[in-house]
């Protein structure tokens, strides 16, 4: 597996691979990597000739500099992880290398102020700017992101429509644990004692799912949310409440939504979302 570290090094290797029209996989990442991403390499291994992996912690996209520097960092691991996943290249930038001294910041214009847009002011600002640099850098035909992170998602397919046709996007589901949480890199920061109320809040969000009818609207549905919500051993939640999947909006039947939340384990913010 080869490990990269400057763009320019980087383009002779992709220019190597557009000579012999390999397709390129790219699945961007904060590293820190577990099964979950390993899903998104696995999807791009069996779709392309080459899977690129890149593992950048971008700072413009956290609001506070202890949540930067406090966001899981395991290189060592990393690197193994991505060589037992048979990952062609590994592209590791610095900040500098990416940035500039004066980088402009691209504001998002889809999706704005719900879910965590709303609570999580300026996040989605940064991640299209970091991926504008990196779409423009790898130039893959395919690139890989979780439903995870589903308002993301969202709002990477639009920016994808609008500015880079090339680039094809392709969706891959939650990969869960046996108790039923799905992986995710902030898990690794949560006490033994956080992850069991965690997993037993996810269990019984579970439950309060089989409670409702398909038929249900989605406003009917958040009024129970609120009333399962409000009964919960929980510090904190920013939101916990049904969306249409297609738009992200209340219309339409609870068939046709996900349950999306955001909760608190002491400062560490988990977030998920179901289909009924
Ligand atoms: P991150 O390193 O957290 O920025 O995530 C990188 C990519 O992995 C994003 O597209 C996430 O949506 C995706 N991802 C994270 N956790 C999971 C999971 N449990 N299942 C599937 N994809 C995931």
């Amino acid at each position: 597996m080869l490990i990269i570290k400057d763009i320019s090094n980087l383009q002779s290797y992709l220019t190597a691979y557009q000579n012999r029209k390999y397709s390129i996989g790219f699945v961007p990442t904060m590293g820190a990597l577990h099964k979950g991403h390993g899903e998104l390499i696995k999807r791009s291994k069996n779709d392309n000739h080459k899977t690129i992996v890149s593992i950048f912690v971008n700072e413009k996209q956290f609001n506070s500099k202890e949540d930067f520097n406090s966001y899981p960092r395991n290189k060592g691991l990393d690197y193994d992880f991505c060589s037992d996943n048979n990952v062609d290249l590994l592209f590791e930038p610095s900040a500098e290398e990416i940035y500039n001294k004066d980088e402009t910041i691209l504001k998002n214009t889809y999706f704005n102020n719900i879910l965590c847009d709303k609570y999580r002011k300026g996040h989605f600002d940064g991640v299209i700017t970091v991926l504008n640099k990196f779409f423009s850098i790898v130039k893959s035909n395919k690139v890989y992101f979780g439903e995870k992170d589903f308002q993301q998602l969202k709002i990477i397919e639009k920016f994808i429509q609008e500015n880079f046709k090339f680039l094809e996007i392709e969706s891959v589901p939650t990969k869960r644990n046996e108790e039923g949480i799905a992986y995710s890199s902030r898990n690794e920061k949560l006490s033994k004692k956080q992850i069991q109320d965690f997993v037993s809040f996810h269990q019984k969000v579970e439950n309060f799912l089989k409670t409702l009818e398909e038929s249900f609207d989605i406003n009917t549905a958040n009024q129970k949310a609120k009333d399962f919500i409000v009964e919960q051993d929980i510090e904190e939640f920013d939101y916990f409440e049904f969306r249409n999947n297609k738009d992200l909006s209340f219309n339409g039947k609870v068939s046709e939504s996900r349950l999306f939340y955001a909760i608190y384990k002491g400062k560490i913010r988990l977030i998920d979302n179901l289909k009924i």
